[in-house]
């Protein structure tokens, strides 16, 4: 499943190619993609032809697009999710068809240049909507985005479908008091907090697996029970990962992952725990072990990362 590494990845892709295009065309051949637009695919491909994409923007695991609409007092962005198996990818009109395509974008660049931005959804998790972006609680901007510039107006602003979902590690203004201060309230597995998006986000099961391994901790550690240099340590862990994962292009590890040009990414050698059951531990020899956690696995060294009392 994409975390914040694989989303940042496609958003760094998507931007030089999608800034200040104009939207020509939409063909939506699977409507079970836009189940997260209210208004339907005739609404969607309305508001989108001649609109012109401002940016590519993202906050933990969620991108947007924020848009020019003709007519259109709101502020709009098209939101996309990328679920368990979605991909965007950049073509050219003459390039092959894409496999479990289920919505085409046509647009037109600056140059004159004919694009499209396909996405393609094997198990239809993910989803591409039109939402309306709302200023944010702390009037800072909304997300990442290297484009970023002062007086646009959509900088401090973030869809109404994310403005639920607290920043990433990554994020400039990321608050780590705020998140420090959260794991001291919750007595679950820290594991479980480092997941809740409303804490920290862009985190999923790969990344926090590499985490704990790196701080060795285990995923039950109650959160509370973390001594606040530990607390930070982790923090300076998480951020550590997510930045060696984006510079390696996100990880591929089940294959469904791929960048906008359908390659895959290179952070899956770097993996010391995820996906390593039964191979030696990098720091102690011992085997890495796999427990069932919450319809998912947590991979985990017993010998270096033990339940504390
Ligand atoms: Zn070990």
């Amino acid at each position: 499943m994409p975390e914040l590494p694989e989303v940042e990845t496609v958003r760094a892709g998507l931007a030089p190619a999608l800034t200040n295009a104009t939207i020509t065309a939409v063909d939506v051949l699977d409507v079970r993609s836009l189940k997260r637009h209210p208004g339907g695919p005739k609404d969607f491909a309305q508001t989108l032809i001649g609109s012109k994409v401002l940016g590519v923007v993202r906050r933990g695991k969620f991108l947007w697009l924020p848009l020019e609409v003709k007519g259109e007092k709101r502020s709009l962005a098209l939101v996309g999710h990328l679920g368990m198996s979605g991909q965007m990818l950049l073509r050219r009109p003459t390039d092959p068809e894409d496999k479990l395509t289920r919505v085409v974008i046509h647009l037109i660049t600056t140059k004159g240049k004919p694009m499209e931005f396909r996405f393609i959804d094997q198990r239809i998790f993910g989803s591409l909507a039109i939402d309306e972006l709302q200023p944010t609680a702390d009037g800072k901007p909304g997300g990442y985005s290297a484009g970023v510039g002062k007086g646009k107006s959509w900088q401090n602003q973030i869809p109404m479908q994310a403005a639920h979902i607290t920043r990433d590690p990554l994020d400039v203004d990321f608050d780590e008091d705020f998140v420090l201060a959260k794991f001291q309230k919750k007595n679950s597995g820290i594991k479980r907090v480092l997941l809740d998006q409303q804490t920290l986000s862009g985190i999923g099961n790969i990344y926090a697996d590499e985490a704990l391994w790196r701080a060795k901790l285990h995923y039950d550690q109650p959160a509370a029970s973390l001594k606040p240099a530990k607390a930070k340590e982790l923090l300076a862990h998480v951020r550590d990962i997510l930045a060696k994962a984006v510079s390696e292009g996100g990880t591929s590890f089940d294959e469904q992952y791929k960048n906008v040009n359908g390659e895959s990414g290179y952070f899956a050698v770097s993996l010391n725990a995820y996906g390593m059951t039964g191979l030696p531990c990098a720091r102690c020899g011992r085997p890495i072990k796999r427990e069932n956690w919450m319809n998912r696995g947590s991979h985990f060294c017993p010998n270096c990362q033990k339940l504390k009392a």
